[in-house]
């Protein structure tokens, strides 16, 4: 068997080998979109999609806008909006990467 030339091995997941490359900047740097606009800063800890930039509150918090944002957006992969973490989160399969 050839080896292919892509240099990461496959974890099986599209959706996370293609969200590797993909690093965008913040539309809300101070936090939560959606809370914000509701007034609210309630989270507590928060996801940026790697698709689009936005910024939602993790399942943990009241509003739970990350997965809201995958369910309205289908945007699959977020990663960790919290200093000091780096892993991506894929929607689809439910999985860290
Ligand atoms: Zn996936
Ligand atoms: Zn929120
Ligand atoms: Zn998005």
């Amino acid at each position: 068997m050839r080896r292919k030339t892509a240099p990461k091995p496959s974890r099986g997941c599209a959706e996370l080998d293609a969200a590797s490359e993909l690093d965008p900047a913040p539309i809300t740097a101070a936090g939560c979109q959606e809370c914000l606009e509701l007034g609210v800063d309630t989270w507590t800890n928060l996801r940026l999609c790697v698709a689009c930039g936005h910024v939602g509150c993790c399942d943990s918090s009241q509003y739970r806008h990350a997965t809201g944002h995958y369910e309205s957006s289908q945007h699959p992969v977020m990663r960790s909006f919290e200093p000091g973490e780096t892993w991506r989160w894929c929607f689809v399969h439910n999985r860290i990467g």
